[in-house]
């Protein structure tokens, strides 16, 4: 099978699956108990939370477990989008960030979408137009989980804090985690979102970073695990298994990137003079530099992308059709935001990828895809 997908989930890594499994056999005392044993819980929850801030730089800052980014999201939206002031957020969002504010809207909070360039990346010039003193929250997302589009983050920050010193930023860093790198006491940012499956570990686990002081307002209400900001027993098992996939990525960040990189390039190229020669018109979605290797979204004009997507799964190539937390709605509100015209969405398909798919046979891969488009347009 050729898993291109990678942008939607991951495959576990074994030894990861190994340590769940033994956890779940061996690990199986209550983290709140007040027993020796449960206490050795608390400490290898700890110890996983020490790792996940090391990976991100984070020294300031506390490591709150979820159940996914979807929920760190909502948690952040929920706790920071209040009546006090103008709440900026990005028009490229994951459903996860958009979708919450969709609701503050209709308790008519005070909110403004970012633009997007034509590539996908928050457009500085009207950030810089909206960013004024009122604004007290941004939320942007790292990388765009549709077109790969890298956000400057650093410059981002510089410009809202010299407006105002005090406005709380978020970073929804899901598709870059454990990719490009990340530095929170560089950035200077107050939150980060990050998931587990992403990244080769568990699904079920999220993670929300968050600057010591930062408020929250707690969701879901219990036993006060957590700082007291997301009640419910900790699941040990599946936060052990992130952090060693975390740990297990750290090591190799650097290599996987350039190999990665390499991978996407040769495909990207393959692809595109194939596409010149067979009549088939290909779009890319974004540019090649300066973007996440990770992601690869083009747009096959006058194909429906789910035809070619259905098409290419009898061939046990497995691809997206943009994001998959977007596939129960029609259109695709980021490539919209890019102004792509209406064949360029229905004809997008994101390939994306992993370390482990620079195994696969660039050259290969890109001749059944297109073979296969130019059969469906011929059709
Ligand atoms: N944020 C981004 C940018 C994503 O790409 C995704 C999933 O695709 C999410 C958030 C949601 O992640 P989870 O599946 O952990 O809820």
């Amino acid at each position: 099978m050729f898993f291109l997908d990678n942008a939607s989930t991951t495959q576990c890594f074994t030894e990861s699956a190994e340590i769940i499994k033994q956890a779940l056999i061996n690990d199986y005392f209550n983290p709140s108990a007040k027993y020796r044993y449960a206490m050795e819980e608390q400490k290898k929850l700890n110890e996983c939370r020490r790792i996940i801030l090391s990976s991100v730089g984070a020294i300031n800052f506390d490591c709150i477990f979820t159940g996914s980014a979807t929920e760190s999201n909502n948690l952040v939206i929920n706790s920071l989008v209040t009546k006090h002031y103008v709440s900026l957020i990005s028009g490229g969002e994951h459903s996860s960030i958009y979708e919450p504010v969709q609701k503050e809207l209709e308790d008519n909070r005070k909110i403004e979408f970012l633009k997007l360039d034509e590539f996908g990346a928050v457009d500085l010039k009207d950030f810089e137009d909206k960013m004024t003193k009122d604004v007290g929250f941004i939320s942007v997302m790292y990388v765009s989980n549709e077109t790969g589009a890298i956000n400057d983050i650093k410059q981002i920050v510089e410009i809202a804090r010299s407006v105002n010193p005090k406005v709380l930023i978020h970073v929804d860093a899901v598709q870059g985690y454990c990719k490009l790198p990340i530095n929170l006491e560089e950035w200077g940012i107050d939150y980060l979102t990050i998931s587990s499956h992403k990244v080769n570990g568990p699904k079920g686990v999220g993670a929300l970073i968050v600057r010591k002081k930062c408020k929250l307002s707690p969701q879901i209400l219990g036993g006060g695990q957590e700082n007291g900001v997301r009640s419910g027993t900790e699941n040990l098992p599946s936060v052990l298994g992130f952090a060693n996939s975390v740990k297990i990525h750290m090591s190799t960040i650097d290599e996987d990137y350039k190999k990665v990189l390499e991978f996407k390039t040769n495909f990207y190229n393959r692809l595109l003079s194939l596409s010149k020669d067979s009549g088939v018109e290909m779009e890319l979605n974004g540019k090649m530099c300066g973007f996440s290797p990770y992601i690869l979204s083009v747009s096959f004009v006058g194909i429906k992308a789910e035809v070619l997507l259905h098409s290419l799964e009898e061939k046990d190539i497995l691809v997206g059709t943009g994001s998959a937390c977007n596939s129960h709605h029609s259109g695709n509100r980021v490539l919209e935001g890019m102004h792509k015209s209406k064949q360029e969405v229905e004809g997008n398909i994101r390939f994306s990828f992993s370390s482990e798919s620079v195994n696969y046979d660039a050259q290969c891969l890109a001749q059944t895809i297109i073979e296969n488009a130019k059969k469906i347009k011929r059709k």
